[in-house]
């Protein structure tokens, strides 16, 4: 969450950190900054409440020049969005610029202190007390501004990623980093840094990814400086960007929702490529081939992840305890890690997440390793930090996902964890020849199979049409379909606000449906499977009390889409392996509705991308 860019260098930073910002908007929307030094030495701080497009506004008419500069855009925790609580803020002496991801625990009792000590506050933000804390250290010790954000650094709790200039020296960064991701860029003659890095790949793709407790130094036309927090020098080591401009860009497509809904066949093919074989034989994992004795005395399975995430970890449930006989617990990252939880050698933990930086799921994996499990995580963002912090696990190298809405990372992770499931089955001989190659020939055929899928597009556009003013919605399924309901009535609500809930297609008669009525839709995930016969008596239900449903259903299906009032065909697939396909349909409904609505799609309200606060 949130977004921080910073730049130093022989251009003028301001175009450079506006451009950042603008890559990083999907993570924090509700205000933006920068801060710059310029040539006389001023340290001039811009911002505005709304999103960069409006602080670009603001700065039209100001002195925008320097060499140095460091920039945000804001996902408020402390205080509400406006133009005083945005970021960068000042310290008293308006000598120190600062921005910061994250949230400080202690915030309030060192402000207390601070202004027991004279110092007076501008905003309301936690983020104002680590550059008077800093300013506040300088002052007392006559220190460098490196030795001032170490010592300060010591005195706060919680997690951040932090940039901060100085006046007096306009040729320096630091930056510091504990529970909240900075990567910073190596350029022939500058340096830039971010949040993550897609601002950063058009500049160089040569990048150092700070960890946690460490501080880097950027000295203009110096080498690079890593201090730990026990003020030793790091190592450094620099990565290299495999990430292209073109994938951050919308090519054509209004939304980057839309266009990451209809580059699933090809995400889908760059995830399956390598992996498994073209005769279906054989699906190669390097994650679990290394660790087979793991994954062969495994006793249980705990996932944890959080939102979409969470709904793909349902689906891995199924499909672990289908084709390894191995126990599934599926929990909320959040709650996990405050929970105490049993855990043993013979446990094995998957944490999923899109960014591989949630907060939550980052601390859950960490409490899991420190209890003896084998810690495996599905990730997108590569060298991000989930990835980092596990034993081993497995990319679903779907490229970078920019719309708030996750949609191809969805199908991305149920993707892996299918190949997963069939991995580890076939390791423990749990699951049988005939069905390993049934699955993993059908996931071969998903690619195109979305293709087929997308097809619908026009008709659901025109569905869409019709029930774009409803208040409410149900979403049900049974099954492996069960978490694609949730996970469409999840996207339904993220991007247009309405109402929705996802529910066990048989669990609505105990509660859900006495909400039915003409008025409110349920889209019915009815797909030719083991329960298909029991989805239709729901179907029913809900019509004899006067519901209007929407149902997903196979391809030349007769029962169902002749009881409901809108069918959707899709193509016929293993049944473990069909909410790849009935979640696409449901992507898309939701996005026309949103758009009909006229919301920001790829930037709703109150949403973030990337969730590294708690
Ligand atoms: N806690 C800080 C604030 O509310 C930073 C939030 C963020 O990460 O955007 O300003």
């Amino acid at each position: 969450m949130c977004g921080i860019v910073g730049y130093i260098g022989s251009r003028n930073a301001y175009p450079i950190l506006i451009q950042g910002l603008h890559r990083l908007e999907y993570r924090g929307y509700d205000s933006a900054g920068v801060a710059l030094i310029n040539q006389s030495g001023d340290l001039n701080v811009y911002k505005s409440k709304g999103k960069v497009a409006a602080l670009e506004h603001y700065a039209e008419e100001k002195d925008t020049t320097g060499t140095i500069g460091i920039a945000h855009t804001r996902w408020a925790t402390h205080g509400e969005p406006s133009d005083i609580n945005a970021h960068p803020h000042y310290s008293q002496s308006d000598n120190i610029a600062i921005v910061h991801n994250g949230t400080i625990e202690n915030y309030a009792v060192i402000k207390q202190a601070l202004i027991g000590h004279g110092y007076t506050f501008r905003s309301d933000t936690d983020t104002e007390v680590i550059v008077q804390l800093i300013e506040y250290i300088i002052a007392q010790n006559a220190c460098s501004l490196y030795e001032a954000v170490l010592q300060a650094t010591k005195e706060i709790v919680g997690a951040y990623a932090i940039a901060v200039i100085a006046k007096d020296n306009p040729d320096q960064i630091i930056a510091a980093r504990r529970s909240s991701p900075l990567v910073i860029g190596i350029g022939n003659d500058f340096y830039c840094l971010a949040s993550d890095a897609t601002p950063i790949v058009e500049y160089t793709k040569k990048v150092v990814y700070l960890e946690d407790g460490e501080i880097a130094i950027i000295n203009r036309n110096e080498p690079l400086k890593i201090m730990t927090e026990q003020n030793v020098e790091s190592k450094i080591n620099i990565c290299k960007l495999r990430m292209s401009i073109s994938e951050l860009e919308k090519g054509g497509y209004p939304h980057f929702m839309l266009k990451e809904i209809f580059e699933q066949p090809k995400t889908l093919l760059d995830c399956l490529s390598g992996r498994v074989s073209i005769d279906g034989k054989n699906i190669s994992i390097s994650g679990i081939i290394d660790n087979k004795d793991k994954f062969l005395r495994a006793e249980r399975v705990i996932i944890v992840a959080c939102g979409t995430s969470w709904h793909a970890g349902l689906i891995g449930k199924h499909l672990i305890e289908d084709f390894c006989r191995i126990p599934v617990t599926v929990e909320y990252a959040s709650e996990f890690r405050y929970s105490n939880p049993v855990i043993t050698d013979r446990d094995i933990l998957i944490a999923i997440s899109q960014s591989g930086e949630t907060a939550d799921t980052l601390a859950a994996l960490e409490l899991a390793k420190s209890r003896g499990a084998f810690v495996f995580g599905i990730c997108n963002v590569i060298g991000s930090s989930i990835p980092r912090a596990t034993d081993s696990g497995c990319y679903i190298h779907v490229g970078p996902e920019i719309g708030v809405a996750s949609t191809k990372a969805f199908t991305g992770q149920v993707t892996v964890l299918a190949m997963v499931a069939l991995t580890v089955g076939q390791l423990r001989e749990t699951v049988s020849n005939q069905t390993f190659e049934q699955v993993a020939t059908d996931l071969r055929r998903i690619p195109s199979l979305i293709e087929e899928v997308l097809k619908l597009n026009d008709r659901i556009h025109d569905l869409s049409k019709i029930f774009t003013y409803a208040h409410n919605f149900l979403y049900l399924g049974r099954g492996y379909n069960y978490p694609a309901a949730m996970e469409g009535a999840l996207k339904l609500k993220e991007i247009s606000y309405i109402h929705a809930e996802g529910y066990p297609a048989a669990e609505m008669k105990h509660g859900p449906i006495a909400l039915i009525d003409n008025e409110m839709p349920t889209v019915v995930i009815a797909t030719a499977d083991s329960i298909y016969d029991k989805t239709v008596s729901n179907i029913q239900q809900i019509k004899a009390r006067g519901g209007r449903v929407i149902a997903i259903v196979t391809a030349g299906d007769q029962v169902a889409s002749s009881i409901a009032d809108y069918a959707i065909e899709i193509p016929e697939i293993s049944e473990c392996l069909s909410p790849l396909l009935t979640s696409v349909p449901l992507q898309l409904l939701a996005y026309y509705i949103a758009v009909n609505k006229g919301r920001d799609v790829d930037q709703p309200r109150n949403l973030a991308k990337s969730v590294t606060v708690e």
